[in-house]
């Protein structure tokens, strides 16, 4: 690897899509995308929920700070 070059990291527009806590379409998702000269490569994505907070993320990999 001799490239140096930086990765343009965007974040896809923004979905609604169904939260399983406040029964409504009140979760926001979106994708997030780095692209370089050379492809365009999905590195990750995000969900929170604007009424409660929760976030299917969340869940996966951190513990409760409670
Ligand atoms: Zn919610």
């Amino acid at each position: 690897m001799t490239e140096s070059e930086e990765a343009a990291v965007a974040v896809g527009a923004v979905r609604h899509e169904w939260c399983p806590h406040c029964l409504k379409n009140t979760l926001q998702a979106a994708t997030i995308s780095a692209a370089t000269s050379q492809a365009v490569h999905v590195i990750g994505g995000y969900a929170v929920c604007e009424e409660c907070g929760w976030s299917p993320y969340a869940e996966q990999s951190t513990a409760p700070s409670r």
